[in-house]
C-alpha cells in the first residue's frame, strides 16, 4: 500500500538523482531536475513536485514543507517542472489542486495557545504514547509523523517504542446493563489469546478497522457532510488525496460542542473493555480530540455513562491526527451500544476522530443466528503474529516436518543483521530440475503490513501438512513447482510494528526499513532507460526488451540501496524466478505493471507492459479467488472504488512508483510479478488471521499454479545436445523477450492463443516454430534446438587448436563469396 506521507532522506547524497524528474526537496522548495538538499530517498522516492503559491506538495509522497514556508513564500526561479502541469489547474491532472492560499486549512496558522486543558473529572491513566512522534507542536504537519532521519543520521540500537501497559481489570464486575453475566471466548480463533502481550486488552477489536463492523452499525450526533459521516470514524481509514475527494479520513461532528458522539452498535451484548482513538487524517485539516467520556447503552434510550468508582471518567485522548491512543476502561461494562462523547479537541480544529472498540461479544439470549455466522477454518495453522525469533522457529519446525520438500535459507540479513529466510517448498529442495519453473511470494516489504507474513507462514505449514496427507493438489504443486516463500522482506520494519501491536501501530510505523528507506521505491529503474530507448527506436535492436543492465549509480558502494534491496536483487539473480508476488496490505486489489507512469510528470497514468494480457490475467486470477475481495457486499476499504475493475488495476494508473520491485523483476528478471494488496487494515488483529487464510487460501494456491501457463522448453545445441544458458525467447507481437537459465530451460508465460516462437543465442543460426497454448492446466512444450553458425564453429576449433574440417572451410567460403556479392549488388 502507497503511504500518503513523509518522504524520508536518509543521508544527503546527490549522485542517485536522475534528472528525469523534478524533485522534492526537504529544504521546502521543489528541485527543479537536481536533487539540490534532497537525497537519494527523496529523489528515489518523489514523483513529481510542483510548486504552489510557496507549498511544496508531492503527490503520493506527499511533501509538506513548514508551515512557515507555505505561509511566506520563497519565489523560486527553479520551482516548477518544465511540463504542462505548470499550469495552477492544468485541466490534464486532475490531481494537481487548484487552491488558494485563502483556502488553506486554517489549522495550518500556527497556534499561539496550546490546546486547552481538559475539564475537571477523574482522568483515567494514559498509555504513553509512541516517543517517535514529535512533541506536540501545532507547527508539526500531520503527514509528517515519523521523524526524518536526516535528525539523526547516526544508526542507533532499534528503538524501543515503550511497551503500553494495561491495568487488567478483573472480572466479573458490577455491569448494571449486563442482561447475561456468561463471558464467553471471542470468536475467529483457534488459539484464544495464546500470546497476550501487555497491551493487548482481553478483548479483541470489534472491527471498525477490519470492516468487521458494518457502516449501518455506526451512528453520530451530527456530521459536517456524508464524507464525513459515522462510518468514516474508523480506526486508521484514509482520507481521499485529491481536492474535492468525496471521502475524508474520519467522522468529524457537524457543531462544536460536548453533546457530540459517535456510536457504535456491537449488535449483540458486548463485554467493552477500552476504546482506542485517533484524529482526522487529512491533507488539509489538523483535528483531534484531547479528551472524551464513554456512554453505554442497551436501546439507546437510557446512557448510563462509563464511570470509575462513582466518579464519571473523562479520558485523555489524542495528541496529533495520526498515533492511536487506548484507553482501557476502569471496569469492562457489558452492554450493547456504546458512545465516544468528545469533551475537548485541538483548539484549532473541529470534533473529528477516527476509533476502534475494543470487546468480547457475548452470547445473545434472543437470537440464536447472531453468533457464528461465518465458517471456521479447518486448517489447523498457526494463527496468530509471529515476531522474528518465532518465525524462525516456525519455520523451523516446518523443516523439521517436511525435511523432504523443504529447506530454508538466508538471503542476506537487514540493516540490523536479521536475516531474511526463505522456506523453499520443492521436491528436491536445494536443487533446480531441468524444466521446473520457480515460483516466489515475497512479503512484508513494508514491515507494518503484516498479513502477507502470516499467510506465508500459515502457506508453508499448509503445504507441508497437506503433501504429507497425500493432497494431490499440493503433491502435484510440490512436484512440478520449486516454491520459495520470503515472509519477511523488511525484519527491521516488522519488529517496530509489532512492538506497537496491531491497534496501536498506527498506518505508518515500520513501513520503512531501520534506515528509513521505502523498499518499493529502492529498485533500480529500468523503465526509464527502455523508455527513452523505444522513443529513439532503439529497442530490440540496438537496446534490450528485457535483462535491462543495472544502471551504473545504482551499484556504486555508497548508492543509497537498502541491504534488504540488494539482498533481493541477488536472489532474483540467482534463481530462475518465473512469477511471483509481493504481498502489500492496506487495500484489497491486486496491482500488475507497470508501476511507474510513462509520462514523468503524471502520477497516474495507464501505463501497460508489452504483456499486459498476461499480467491481467495473473491479477485477475488472484482477485477472483480471493474471498474478500469477491464479497459483493463490501465496502471500500477507504475512498477508492476498485471493485468496478474487478479489484485489479495497473500500479501506475492506481499511483506512480519509480524503483518498484514489480517493475524490476519484469525488466532485469524473467520473472512476472504482480502485488497484492490483501486488506483494508495493515496490522490485523490476531483474531482476524483465521479468517484472512480462508479469504486467500485459494488465491495464494491458484495463483502459484499459473505458473504452468504458457510455453517452456529447453533450448539446445543440436550436435552436442547440450543446453545453451542464455538463449533467447522471443514471441512475435510481444516486445519483450525472456531467457533460458543455465541448463537451457526456459518458461514463457502466455495466455491461450498460437505464438510464432524464435529462440536465438550467440553463435547459433536463430530457429521459428509455432507452439500453441492450451486452456489446459499445463504448459506447452516447445523444445528448440540450434545449429551453431560456421564462424562459432571456427572459433571453438581455433580455441581448442584443433583442425579446420574440410566441409567447414568450404562453408566459410561459401559465406564469404555471398557476402561480397550482396556488396556488390549494394553498390
Ligand atoms: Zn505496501
Amino acid at each position: 500500500m502507497w503511504l500518503l506521507g513523509s518522504v524520508r532522506c536518509p543521508t544527503p547524497k546527490h549522485q542517485l538523482c536522475s534528472s528525469h524528474w523534478p524533485r522534492a526537496t526537504i529544504n521546502g522548495s521543489c528541485g527543479g531536475g537536481t536533487c539540490r538538499q534532497g537525497s537519494a530517498q527523496s529523489c528515489l522516492a518523489a514523483p513529481p513536485c510542483r510548486s504552489r503559491r510557496g507549498t511544496c506538495r508531492c503527490f503520493w509522497e506527499l511533501l509538506e514543507v513548514s508551515v512557515a514556508q507555505s505561509l511566506h513564500p520563497k519565489p523560486s526561479p527553479k520551482s516548477q517542472p518544465p511540463t504542462p502541469a505548470q499550469s495552477p489547474s492544468h485541466p490534464s491532472n486532475p490531481l494537481i489542486p487548484a487552491r488558494s492560499p485563502l483556502l488553506y486549512p486554517k489549522s495550518l496558522i500556527p497556534s499561539p495557545t496550546p490546546e486547552p486543558a481538559p475539564p475537571a473529572p477523574v482522568l483515567i491513566p494514559l498509555l504513553p504514547l509512541n516517543p517517535s512522534v514529535p512533541a506536540q507542536n501545532p507547527l508539526f504537519h500531520p503527514k509528517l509523523l515519523i521523524p526524518s532521519l536526516t535528525q539523526e543520521p547516526k544508526p542507533q540500537p532499534m528503538p524501543s517504542p515503550p511497551t503500553p501497559t494495561l491495568a487488567l481489570i478483573p472480572l466479573p464486575l458490577s455491569e448494571p446493563l449486563n442482561p447475561n453475566p456468561e463471558p464467553r471466548p471471542p470468536p475467529q480463533t483457534s488459539h484464544p489469546w495464546p500470546h497476550p502481550r501487555a497491551h493487548s486488552p482481553k478483548c479483541p477489536p470489534l472491527g471498525l478497522e477490519s470492516l468487521r463492523v458494518s457502516d449501518s452499525q455506526l451512528r453520530a450526533s451530527t456530521s459536517k457532510r456524508y464524507g464525513l459521516g459515522a462510518h468514516r470514524g474508523r480506526l486508521n481509514i484514509q482520507s481521499g488525496i485529491h481536492d474535492g475527494d468525496f471521502y475524508d479520513g474520519g467522522w468529524c461532528a457537524g457543531h462544536e460542542d460536548r453533546d457530540q458522539w459517535l456510536e457504535i452498535d456491537a449488535r449483540r451484548p458486548t463485554r467493552f473493555t477500552g476504546v482506542i482513538t485517533q484524529g482526522l487524517n487529512s491533507i488539509w485539516t489538523y483535528d483531534w480530540v484531547t479528551s472524551y467520556k464513554v456512554q453505554f447503552s442497551n436501546d439507546t434510550h437510557t446512557w448510563q455513562p462509563g464511570r470509575n468508582g462513582t466518579e464519571e471518567v473523562v479520558f485523555l485522548g489524542n495528541k496529533d491526527p495520526e498515533m492511536p491512543v487506548l484507553n482501557a476502561l476502569p471496569t469492562p461494562v457489558v452492554a450493547r451500544y456504546i458512545r465516544i462523547n468528545p469533551q475537548t479537541w485541538f483548539e484549532n480544529g473541529t470534533i473529528c476522530l477516527r476509533a476502534e472498540i475494543l470487546g468480547c461479544p457475548l452470547p445473545d439470549p434472543n437470537n440464536i443466528y447472531s453468533w457464528e455466522n461465518e465458517p471456521m477454518p479447518t486448517d489447523k495453522l498457526d494463527f496468530r503474529h509471529h515476531n522474528y525469533k518465532e518465525m524462525r522457529k516456525l519455520m523451523k519446525e516446518v523443516n523439521e516436518e517436511c525435511p523432504n520438500i523443504t529447506r530454508v535459507y538466508s538471503i542476506g540479513k537487514s540493516y540490523l543483521g536479521l536475516k531474511m529466510y526463505v522456506m523453499e517448498i520443492s521436491d528436491n529442495p536445494g536443487q533446480h530440475e531441468l524444466g521446473e519453473p520457480e515460483f516466489r511470494y515475497v512479503a512484508g516489504m513494508h514491515g507494518n503490513e503484516v498479513l502477507g507474513r502470516e499467510l506465508l507462514l500459515n502457506l508453508m505449514q499448509y503445504l507441508c501438512g497437506e503433501y504429507t496427507r497425500g493432497n494431490p493438489r499440493v503433491v502435484r504443486l510440490v512436484s512440478e513447482t520449486r516454491i520459495h516463500l520470503l515472509p519477511s522482506m523488511n525484519p527491521d520494519g516488522y519488529e517496530t510494528a509489532y512492538k506497537l501491536g496491531s491497534e496501536l501501530a498506527g498506518w505508518a510505523v515500520g513501513r520503512w526499513t531501520y534506515e528509513g528507506i521505502d523498499l518499493n521505491h529502492n529498485f533500480a529503474d529500468l523503465n526509464t532507460a527502455l523508455w527513452d530507448a523505444e522513443d529513439n527506436e532503439l529497442v530490440p535492436h540496438k537496446f534490450p526488451n528485457h535483462y535491462l543492465p543495472i544502471p551504473e549509480y545504482y551499484t556504486f558502494a555508497n548508492a543509497t540501496v537498502a541491504p534488504e534491496t540488494r539482498a533481493v536483487i541477488n536472489w532474483m539473480q540467482k534463481f530462475p524466478f518465473v512469477l511471483s508476488a509481493n504481498l502489500h496490505g492496506g487495500e484489497l486489489v491486486v496491482t500488475y505493471p507497470y508501476d511507474m507512469t510513462r509520462t514523468y510528470w503524471k502520477a497516474q497514468e495507464l501505463t501497460p507492459t508489452p504483456d499486459d494480457a498476461v499480467f491481467r490475467w495473473l491479477a485477475t486470477v488472484y482477485a477472483t479467488t480471493n474471498l474478500a475481495m469477491v464479497d459483493a457486499e463490501r465496502r471500500l476499504c477507504h475512498y477508492e472504488d476498485f471493485t468496478r475493475e474487478g479489484n485489479i488495476i495497473n500500479g501506475a494508473h492506481w499511483h506512480t512508483v519509480p524503483g518498484s520491485m514489480n517493475d524490476f523483476s519484469y525488466l532485469h528478471t524473467n520473472c512476472f510479478e504482480v502485488t497484492v494488496e490483501l486488506s483494508c487494515d495493515k496490522f490485523p488483529h490476531e483474531s482476524e488471521l483465521p479468517r484472512e487464510w480462508e479469504n486467500n487460501k485459494e488465491s495464494l494456491l491458484v495463483f502459484m499454479e499459473q505458473v504452468r501457463r504458457g510455453i517452456k522448453g529447453v533450448v539446445r545445441d543440436k550436435d552436442t545436445e547440450q543446453g545453451i544458458a542464455d538463449a533467447i525467447i522471443a514471441v512475435d507481437g510481444i516486445n519483450h523477450d525472456v531467457r533460458t537459465a543455465f541448463d537451457g530451460d526456459y518458461w514463457r508465460l502466455l495466455n491461450p492463443g498460437e505464438y510464432e516462437v524464435t529462440a536465438a543465442a550467440e553463435g547459433y543460426h536463430p530457429v521459428t516454430r509455432t507452439c500453441r497454448v492450451s486452456f489446459e492446466d499445463n504448459p506447452t512444450l516447445c523444445d528448440f534446438q540450434l545449429t551453431k553458425t560456421p564462424k562459432q564453429r571456427l572459433r571453438e576449433i581455433l580455441a581448442k587448436g584443433g583442425k579446420i574440417p574440410k566441409d567447414l572451410i568450404l562453408r566459410l567460403r561459401q559465406l564469404r563469396l555471398r557476402k561480397l556479392r550482396a556488396q556488390r549488388q549494394a553498390r
